[in-house]
């Protein structure tokens, strides 16, 4: 009688092979979606228009949005002039998401007014030149839940601020009704030797849950504000075209500062 051997080897474990076979895929489609968001973020004819934006703006009349511009029921209005070029969720280079939405107006740096789109708390920290955020306790969407607006590149490109006198740096808490004029559009990056072409930075900010705001520059601390706006603003939902109201436009009687009052 023979004994047949026992093999004392471990079975194959055909795990690790599919591990890494899903790795792989995992990696090219993440590959593949960052392609493209940066081919999408490169071709978006939106944005390709916009030399032709600068260097005729009165061929774009009819989609600049002006100051205190409510579409349907918004609860905020439009807070400057100029056309939302760079929306949120846009990527302006290889592993950036836009938090915000940039404005532009197409004119110089401390001339078009910005005003607050909806009421609440103005704070600006003691170290900034060109922005202001406003603390909404009741967010009009959710109202259980706190948000901030945030507001910046209203300063030159050396940082000079075009801040209303009435919020000086370190003011803190101060109530603001929607239209209360805020300051001016600048191109201030931080960066003297590298400004931001000239526009307002808008955004819709998280609250930490302890009355703080987070910071605004990861996209997963602020909000989609096209809800807030009626508008098309999520560039996911609109890769191309310039965002329109699909409602009646209306215009708050606000208190214009020059060069925007009529
Ligand atoms: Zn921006």
């Amino acid at each position: 009688m023979t004994f047949k051997p026992v093999s004392l080897k471990p079975p194959r474990r055909p795990g690790r092979l599919w591990l890494v076979v899903g790795l792989v895929l995992a990696l090219a489609v993440a590959g593949g979606v960052f392609a493209y968001r940066q081919l999408g973020g490169s071709r978006s004819s939106r944005w390709l228009l916009f030399a032709d934006y600068r260097a005729n703006p009165e061929k774009y009349a009819e989609i600049v949005l002006q100051p205190g511009m409510r579409c349907g029921d918004a609860p905020f209005a439009f807070p400057t002039t100029g056309v939302p070029f760079g929306l949120w969720d846009q990527s302006f280079r290889p592993g950036h998401r836009h938090a915000g939405i940039d404005i532009f107006p197409g004119t110089q740096p401390g001339v078009t007014a910005v005003y607050a789109a909806y009421p609440g708390y103005l704070t600006r920290l003691p170290e900034w030149s060109s922005t202001v955020i406003i603390r909404i306790p009741n967010d009009p969407l959710a109202p259980t839940r706190q948000i901030w607006t945030y507001y910046t590149h209203m300063a030159d490109t050396d940082g000079t601020s075009f801040i209303s006198e009435q919020f000086p740096a370190g003011s803190e808490e101060i109530f603001v009704e929607a239209g209360t004029f805020l300051g001016f559009q600048g191109d201030y990056s931080g960066d003297p030797l590298n400004p931001t072409g000239l526009h307002l930075h808008f955004s819709v900010v998280r609250d930490d849950g302890q009355g703080r705001f987070l910071n605004e520059l990861e996209i997963a601390n602020t909000y989609d504000p096209s809800p807030y706006f009626n508008l098309p603003l999520n560039n996911n939902l609109n890769p191309e075209e310039f965002p329109r109201c699909a409602d009646e436009l209306t215009i708050e009687d606000w208190t214009l500062v020059e060069p925007d009052a009529p």
